[in-house]
């Protein structure tokens, strides 16, 4: 809440950029100063106006970081006062450069835009897209936009990037997808935990607290990556396979719980399906076989084992790593699989969880931007979620699009089929995969609108951009990887002539001819978005915002009338106990969500990744990120403290690879792939396979990661395979 403190206003909010969203304070003061630079940023920019801007506090009563951020965080206000930020519309001209204009310009260019696309081709020829760093507010006014005032199906988002194979295979396995169903606060108090594909120290370096706290207890903690990462560092036992193969690794887990007699037969019986079948596929991958496909040694796998079994209560969690693969689906139910087998699911102190990416990652994909979903995670195709959401939205569930393309689908659609896009809180030129084949489609479009804090590379493609507000300028609320929905606070007024992203869909739906409004206000929205979640998997009914403010954020789902020592609601059934102050912090603890309350065994088995190394690509890349930037680098580039940390892009490489080579530190090397060429200086490192390359993603142009990365898609979850693909690594002559 808003309080006094030395200096003026305090306001307690959270950080803008990744899922954990540590809590913060920010204090105002003077905008000079802030240390904010043009860093990597576009040229010749307007400045913003002189005015108020902040300066970060810690908050130490918020539980999840309890005062602890990273330096990504400590630095977030310099983007408030960074002079690349935009504050004025921008139209391209005739001579081809974007040059300012005012906002009833820009906006009648961009209704004028999409109107004469729809008129010529049909609403599906106008695409939508959306970000994971959007608030709840802003995702669920996107999607009615998109289905409603547009009348398209094609609207996905980034987030499809982020973590849709643990959704897809979370919803499957327990029949409603949240990312971590218990709070991190279990962590410190479970006995083993295997950290998937997941580098905690880097990314959210606050909850890497937890899994000290995990091994100062006497717990265990196994990390699975093919590099030596900061996080590997802290574990107890490090399994580094070879990009790709975690789906056998699981599956050899599995056949030695069963060959040792670890299954939990009782759990089995009483609270899953689909066992057998699941056996049989993991009884098919020896642990021979399972040592030759992931390099992994057969003592180092019977360990895993043992650390997870012995344990009175365990816990997998995986991240990007194991998700960002075309098996991602499979691969998350593999592990889902060994949590099952061994009863480590739906009791207190074990379970499966993701670790999300964005900011409102896990809200971003509950309320409507999703290609396939309505708000309140309902399905599309549902007669009855289409019917409870037109009712409050005041339209015939017959005129609600079907489902669309997904996100890299929709990308590669740009110029064809699709041929106007509306782009809000999203870089794709820089984090789809095949990223040079995405520019050019997006460079092939009739018409693209921008809405973003900063001219990003993309935004600088854009026909129109819009400037608008950023994190600390307006309210809204984002739900965090712990399924905790919290609000972030307008602490300071935004720049003259910047709106609200919900200002901007309201003027734009009153341009094409939406005439029952477009709420504006952000609470308003939210209590709209509670009434079209009311009654579906994530029912955020209850939530409100004076709710949020009370406590420390409420978890869903919440039902309305959900009060504190209340009973679960019917409609959350399989949802676990939920009701108290706080909605409900753990799931599934007297039955999973399946109507019949029974977990589902995924039969999964093990295959290559679509692109393995081979004579003319003998290497695999694999890529992530790095501690001082975050995702596109859209931000992150423009803080000098975090570009002086890492500067620009570089390839991780093993010495023995980089002696094949005559590679040495700090020198360019190219690496190349079917689907292009990127250049980055050598980083020669032990804490990598020889037979593997790491490249971070958060930069464009000669650098860019995507260039290269594979777009093959989990059937699924339609999740590209950035995480692995094949490359050759050559000296730059
Ligand atoms: Fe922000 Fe994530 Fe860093 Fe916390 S860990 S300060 S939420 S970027």
């Amino acid at each position: 809440a808003a309080h006094r403190a030395a200096g003026g206003t305090a306001t307690d909010t959270h950080c803008p950029y990744c899922a954990l969203q540590c809590g913060m304070t920010l204090h105002p003061t003077a905008a000079a100063g802030t240390g904010a630079g043009a860093g990597h940023g576009p040229g010749p920019e307007p400045a913003p106006e002189p005015g108020v801007s902040v300066a970060v506090a810690e908050r130490p009563g918020f539980p999840v970081n309890r005062g602890a951020l990273c330096g990504k965080g400590r630095t977030a206000p310099a983007v408030l006062a960074s002079r690349t930020r935009l504050t004025t519309p921008l139209i391209r001209r005739p001579d081809g450069e974007l040059a300012p204009a005012g906002w009833d310009e820009a906006l009648d260019r961009i209704a004028e835009g999409l109107a004469r696309t729809r008129t010529a081709y049909g609403p599906d020829a106008v695409g939508v897209f959306g970000g994971g760093g959007l608030t709840n507010e802003k995702a669920y006014a996107l999607g009615k936009f998109a289905r409603l005032v547009l009348g398209t199906s094609q609207i996905d988002y980034n987030g499809r990037f982020c973590m849709s194979s643990a959704a897809a295979a979370g919803t499957a396995a327990f029949g409603l997808d949240r990312g971590l169903p218990f709070p991190l606060a279990d962590i410190p108090r479970t006995g083993c935990v295997i950290l998937v594909g997941a580098n905690p120290a880097e990314t959210m370096p606050p909850a890497l607290r937890y899994f000290t706290e995990l091994r100062e207890n006497g717990g265990k903690l196994v990390v699975v990556d093919p590099r030596r990462t900061r996080t590997a560092e802290q574990a107890d036992l490090h399994l580094a396979p070879r990009p790709g193969t975690d789906l056998a690794l699981a599956l050899g887990m599995l056949h030695l719980v069963v060959a040792e007699g670890r299954v939990d037969e009782e759990f089995v019986a009483a609270r899953t399906a689909g066992w057998p079948e699941a056996r049989s596929a993991a009884m098919a991958h020896w642990p021979e076989l399972v040592e030759r496909i992931t390099g992994v040694p057969l003592p180092a796998l019977r360990e895993a084992v043992a650390l997870f079994c012995d344990a009175p209560a365990s816990m997998v969690l995986t991240a990007r790593g194991p998700e960002q693969q075309s098996k991602g689906t499979d691969t998350v139910g593999a592990w889902i699989n060994l949590c099952l087998a061994t009863g480590r699911a739906g009791r207190p102190l074990s379970g499966y969880g993701a670790l999300t990416g964005q900011g409102n990652g896990q809200g971003g994909r509950e309320h409507g931007q999703k290609a396939d979903q309505l708000p309140g995670y309902r399905k599309l195709t549902d007669p009855a979620a289409r019917a409870h959401v037109a009712e409050v939205w005041g339209v015939s569930p017959d005129s609600l699009p079907g489902p669309g393309r997904s996100a890299y689908e929709l990308l590669d659609a740009l110029g064809g089929d699709v041929r106007a896009l509306l782009l809000m809180g999203s870089n794709p030129v820089v984090s789809a995969p095949r990223a040079g084949h995405v520019e050019e489609r997006i460079r092939s479009l009739g018409f693209l609108a921008v809405a973003d804090v900063v001219l990003s590379d993309t935004a600088r493609l854009a026909d129109v951009v819009l400037p608008v507000a950023q994190w600390a300028e307006e309210t809204g609320t984002t739900t965090s990887l712990e399924g905790r929905v919290l609000l972030r606070r307008r602490a300071v007024t935004p720049p003259a002539g910047v709106r609200t992203d919900l200002e901007v869909l309201n003027s734009l739906a009153a341009r094409l001819g939406w005439e029952k409004g477009f709420p504006t206000d952000p609470e308003e929205v939210f209590d709209e978005l509670r009434r079209a979640s009311a009654g579906g998997p994530a029912d955020y009914s209850g939530i409100t915002y004076r709710r949020i403010a009370d406590g420390d954020g409420v978890f869903w789902p919440c039902a309305e009338g959900a009060a504190a020592g209340a009973e679960p609601s019917s409609r959350t059934a399989g949802a676990g106990r939920t009701g108290g102050g706080s909605g409900t912090p753990r799931l599934f603890l007297d039955r999973f969500a399946h109507p019949d309350g029974r977990a589902r065994f995924a039969a999964v088995t093990h295959r290559p990744a679509a692109e393995e190394p081979d004579a003319d690509y003998p290497v695999h890349l694999t890529t992530g990120r790095v501690l001082a930037q975050y995702q596109s680098g859209a931000q992150t580039r423009r803080v000098d403290a975090l570009n002086t940390a890492a500067p620009g892009p570089f390839v991780q490489l093993h010495p023995q690879l980089a002696e094949r080579l005559g590679a040495a530190e700090g020198e360019p090397l190219a690496v190349t792939s079917r689907r292009g060429r990127t250049v980055a200086a050598a980083r020669i490192s032990p804490d990598i396979r020889p037979d593997t390359v790491f490249m971070p993603f958060h930069w464009p142009g000669e650098g860019r990661a995507n260039t290269v990365t594979n777009p093959a898609l989990d059937p699924v979850s339609r999740m590209p395979e950035f995480k692995v693909c094949a490359v050759r690594v050559e000296r730059v002559p």
